[in-house]
């Protein structure tokens, strides 16, 4: 069992390129999400699929749908960690890095199921 006696969970962190506005990609995720929960009520117990917008460039965006980066960004080891394992390098625009953020919060029993791929 994970945290707060939930079943165990898979998480998974992807960068990728739109040109798609913030508030459309967040239309997209939630129209993904919806395809799946419709799913998911027959075989499985709710909400299987979650998708967050965690940063979009450097930018804060604070309104009633949408606000990035993501505000639990920085205290879930199960974000922080496979974000640092595609993106050491990146700030958050608060300034803290993600690797920093990375090395100081405990990993909890996070255990890694597939290591990301390597784009070299
Ligand atoms: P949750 O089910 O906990 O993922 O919460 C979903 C709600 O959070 C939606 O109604 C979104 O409008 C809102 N939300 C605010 N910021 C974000 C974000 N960065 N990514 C995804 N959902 C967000």
């Amino acid at each position: 069992m994970g945290p707060q006696d939930q079943p165990d969970y898979v998480n998974a962190v992807a960068a990728f390129e739109t040109k798609l506005e913030p508030l459309l990609l967040l239309d997209l995720l939630q129209t993904i999400e919806q395809e799946h929960g419709r799913l998911r009520e027959r075989y499985w117990g709710p909400r299987t699929l979650d998708l967050d917008i965690l940063l979009i460039d450097n930018r804060t965006i604070d309104n009633e749908r949408l606000k990035v980066p993501h505000p639990g960004i920085e205290l879930r080891e199960f974000v922080v960690i496979p974000l640092a394992e595609i993106a050491p390098e990146l700030d958050l625009p608060n300034g803290k890095s993600v690797k920093s953020l990375a090395l100081s919060i405990p990993d909890n029993e996070l255990r890694i199921l597939a290591p990301a791929p390597s784009f070299t």
